[in-house]
């Protein structure tokens, strides 16, 4: 039986045809509360059903524009007729056989194809699994098992996951940690780069001052260091952009002492910035990048990519993954790398970021008391607000006009749409966020 997926012509505009949240979301609203974890930090009541390109309908026929992408995961939008195609075949061959134990033939492809693109000069080798928290959890097992020292470093406002090892990492919110205690030991912590002084055009040293004059000066020897740990943009933090050179003097710390630097693009890679990573924006080079997310458009799927010496340091069974690269996710994330490709999306991202940063910081420029700071490279933009309460709103107000962004750090909305967006998407889009800002910026006067 092939099934192909339903053919659905969605308006350019956003359709909210009820109360939102609606009759059937309410449904399912009432049922959710009643048996899912307490825990999941649902945003807004969305409740979605079915998506093409970047609009997702919701359970009630409801059409939003999607600038979330779910999250920066549907890099090639709703159901790409590629991935989908490519998600049946695969799935009509063979659902599963564990790639740790046996030689999946797609999971060898899927890595050669990450290898392909990996930000590193020299050769590499990939480790799949299905997740971003555990991409960064191997990660993190590779760095010390490779360098044979116990410490790693990360930054405040970092976010890199919830299993044990990514939550000591993470480091963006106190109640992320409250209760799981006692973490992962030798985690450290520095300051990230200030978006303050980046606006000053000023050099930004004060984190390498703080590893070089303080952490390994009182706390911990630079050669007790396996790796950092680092977003080139911090995603969750509040899509927080380095000053040019910073990521560089990291790196140059990093070959002072021997630590590996490592990447952490599961949100900021597989083309968000314009660029296929984000630290292919500098000139640093990463000893280990982590990946996923985007990386399958949808279907679970991670990775770390490591020099090719580093990866070799371990051998038989220190490591693996019942399911981790899965043949159904491995052929959408191939089918999501061919689509990047052959679609130019990441010329498209390039292209219709810079439009969109230029023209919310017009907006800005229009409501300077409500519109704090406008940030972001490719489509992986930040909207800054005076406070939490306002960034809220915000994204509330949108939901409501059919307009799906989400809150990052303090008092931030994110918008990452997919990679797909179109020239009238995007103007919607911004029209749309314009109209909630200016309405709530008339309520707080
Ligand atoms: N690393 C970064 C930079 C992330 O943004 C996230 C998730 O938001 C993760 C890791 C964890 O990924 P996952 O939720 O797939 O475990």
């Amino acid at each position: 039986m092939n099934i192909t997926a339903p053919q659905v012509a969605y308006p350019t505009s956003p359709l909210i045809r009820t109360a939102l949240p609606g009759p059937r979301a309410r449904e399912v609203l009432a049922r959710d509360n009643a048996v899912t974890s307490p825990s999941l930090p649902r945003a807004y009541p969305f409740v979605p059903k079915r998506g093409r390109g970047c609009s997702v309908e919701d359970v009630d026929g409801n059409v939003f524009l999607d600038f979330n992408a779910g999250i920066a995961v549907n890099s090639t939008g709703h159901g790409h007729p590629k991935v989908v195609e490519a998600v049946q075949r695969q799935a009509a061959e063979i659902l599963h056989y564990s790639a740790s134990d046996f030689y999946l033939p797609i999971y060898s492809e899927m890595c050669g194809a990450l290898a392909e693109v990996a930000p590193m000069s020299s050769p590499t080798r990939v480790f799949l699994s299905n997740s971003g928290a555990e991409a960064v959890e191997g990660a993190l097992k590779l760095a010390r098992y490779a360098t044979k020292r116990p410490y790693v470093i990360s930054f405040q406002g970092a976010f890199h996951g919830r299993t044990m090892g990514a939550l000591t990492l993470t480091d963006s919110k106190a109640k992320y940690h409250k209760g799981f205690g006692p973490l992962v030991p030798a985690v450290l912590h520095a300051p990230y780069a200030d978006p303050r002084r980046t606006a000053s055009g000023e050099r930004d040293t004060a984190t390498v001052d703080y590893l070089r004059d303080s952490l390994f000066r009182y706390e911990v020897e630079p050669t007790e260091v396996a790796a950092i740990f680092v977003e080139p943009i911090q995603g969750e933090g509040g899509i927080i952009v380095p000053a040019p050179g910073w990521m560089e003097d990291l790196r140059a710390l990093c070959d002072e002492f021997g630590i590996l630097l490592v990447a952490d693009e599961v949100q900021s890679g597989i083309g968000r910035t314009g660029k296929m990573w984000a630290i292919e924006h500098t000139s640093a080079e990463p000893d280990i990048v982590t990946s996923a997310k985007g990386l399958a458009s949808g279907l679970p799927l991670g990775a770390f990519i490591a020099r090719e010496e580093i990866m070799n340091a371990w051998g038989v069974g220190a490591h693996g993954s019942t399911y981790g690269g899965s043949p159904v996710p491995c052929a959408a994330g191939l089918a999501t790398l061919e689509i990047i490709r052959s679609e130019n999306l990441l010329e498209n991202s390039t292209k219709l970021g810079a439009d969109l940063l230029e023209r919310l910081r017009k907006l800005q420029a229009n409501q300077p008391d409500t519109v704090t700071d406008v940030r972001g490279v490719g489509l992986f933009i930040g909207v800054e607000f005076p406070d939490g309460q306002v960034a809220n709103r915000v994204q509330n107000r949108c939901f409501e006009k059919g307009l799906l962004v989400l809150e990052a750090g303090e008092n931030v909305v994110r918008m990452s749409p997919p990679l797909v967006l179109r020239a009238d998407e995007a103007q919607t889009g911004l029209r749309l966020f314009s109209e909630a800002v200016s309405e709530i910026a008339a309520e707080r006067l």
